[in-house]
């Protein structure tokens, strides 16, 4: 059978299992390319649908094709937009090639020993007369590190750039010391965790020893840890031990020192005692600067019209302003077509809506049940089964991102969870939703449901 042939058959098949509009919006445009020792090449018209069709749909397109033809063992995806057809590029290893290319520039590794993603560089920093200040504190740590600005304390809003300027900064003392200064950058839930096992354990020996060969600590989010006593406790005795040996501490906290009332008085007195620098939200210019940067690192482009538009329009921060951009993109990659002005406003205004007053919690976890065909009872139960936590999670998140809601009652409302539950949740799925496109996209549909209610 010809693969067009065998493709529209598997199609026919697999239609009967998806639901019509994930039919339609992501396996529509697909073809296969070829057949090869067992591996089908599928191709997808964009890295959105490629991403999702690849977690999503491998199993069932895998039994589709086996159904008709058995030598298939394994089913492999690529993309191919219009302007880079890979119908031109002959042979397997080549669209192979293109595949990985791909593949090593959207997946970054996080080193473990460090915690460091390469991802995040200084040079990927644009610099602004909001966060100059911090950039230069960042620079002066390089110079002298564990000298000059020890401890460094780096706060501000989300989506200003804490997490980003931290992990640079531990990624250029790391290779510009050939990693002979030991780097570690952990966010303060890990911390947390950490000594709360440890404590568990027994293991508190093997924790503090292992802080304590630390050069550079990079401690992120430090507010989390406010309040839980035995963490701070620990911190603290870490804190002063790299301190007292010149080691280099750098911590980031969404408020000042003095706005952490519950920390312990030694603890921000030693934070205070050192540099402070804030980071402001960015002016025109620097979302400007930023857009432009991003567009350059997903190597996609915009016309300047519409690019200076998401940066008049979207002020609040870094993140909101990518997540805009991503939904351009994303708009414009499956229409295939230049995206207009007014279609880029909708697209900006719906992204930037203020949250809607009469939504109750209620309404966010029914949204989030219904979209995984689940009950609200399994989402709320204390199953730790995978399809449920996924799906509690965005949950969380949702709940924090459209009510505000806080975390104790986001974990009273998800079937009286702690609310660290819900503190974990939230911060996971904000930082994964930067670096995994299509649960960004996921989680965008879900919350557009919701609020269109
Ligand atoms: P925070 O930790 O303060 O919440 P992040 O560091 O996670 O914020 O930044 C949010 C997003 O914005 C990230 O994708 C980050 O790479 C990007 N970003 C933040 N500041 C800058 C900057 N100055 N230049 C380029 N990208 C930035
Ligand atoms: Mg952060």
């Amino acid at each position: 059978m010809d693969p067009n042939q065998l493709w529209q058959s598997a199609l026919s098949e697999i239609e009967l299992q998806v639901s019509k509009p994930n039919f339609v919006t992501w396996l529509k445009n697909s073809r296969l390319i070829e057949r090869q020792d067992g591996v089908a090449l599928v191709s997808l018209p964009n890295n959105f649908a490629k991403e999702w069709v690849e977690n999503k749909y491998n199993k069932i397109i895998l039994a589709a094709i086996r159904n008709l033809d058995e030598t298939t063992k394994k089913i492999e995806f690529v993309v191919e937009s219009q302007q880079n057809s890979l119908t031109k590029l002959r042979s397997r290893a080549q669209v192979k090639k293109v595949f990985l290319d791909q593949q090593s520039f959207s997946e970054w590794r996080v080193d473990p020993q460090t915690n460091l993603n390469p991802r995040y560089s200084l040079s990927s920093f644009v610099v602004g007369s909001s966060n100059e200040l911090a950039y230069a504190a960042a620079q002066g740590v390089i110079k002298d590190v564990g000298k000059k600005y020890n401890p460094l304390f780096i706060y501000g809003g989300v989506g200003l750039g804490k997490t980003h300027l931290m992990q640079g900064l531990g990624n250029e003392i790391k290779n510009l010391y050939d990693n002979k200064i030991k780097v570690k950058y952990v966010s303060s839930e890990a911390f947390t965790s950490e000594v709360v096992a440890g404590m568990r354990n027994k293991r508190m020996e093997d924790i503090k020893e292992k802080y304590r060969l630390i050069d550079v600590l990079i401690i992120d989010d430090i507010q989390f840890i406010e309040g839980k006593e035995k963490t701070e406790e620990e911190f603290f005795h870490t804190f002063n031990a790299l301190y007292e040996n010149n080691k280099q501490i750098i911590i980031s906290s969404d408020r000042p020192p003095h706005f952490l009332p519950t920390l312990q008085e030694r603890l921000r007195s030693r934070f205070e005692g050192g540099m402070i620098s804030k980071l402001d939200q960015p002016d025109f210019e620097l979302r400007m600067a930023v857009l432009k940067t991003k567009l350059q690192d997903k190597e996609s482009s915009l016309p300047d019209n519409i690019i200076s538009l998401i940066a008049t329009k979207v002020q609040k921060n870094f993140r909101e302003l990518e997540g805009v951009l991503n939904r351009i993109l994303f708009y414009q990659n499956t229409k295939n077509t230049d995206i207009t002005l007014k279609s880029a406003e909708e697209i900006i205004n719906e992204a930037t809506q203020q949250p809607i007053k009469n939504i109750n919690p209620n309404q966010v976890i029914k949204g989030v049940a219904d979209h995984f065909e689940i009950s609200i009872a399994d989402l709320i139960s204390p199953s730790r089964k995978k399809n449920l936590v996924e799906p509690r999670q965005i949950a969380i998140y949702l709940l924090r991102d459209i009510l505000d809601l806080s975390y104790p009652s986001i974990g009273e409302k998800l079937g009286n969870r702690d609310h660290t539950t819900a503190i974990y949740a939230f911060s996971k799925l904000s930082k994964e939703i930067i670096k995994n496109q299509v649960l960004n996209h996921q989680i965008l549909t879900i919350k557009d449901k919701i609020l269109k209610v």
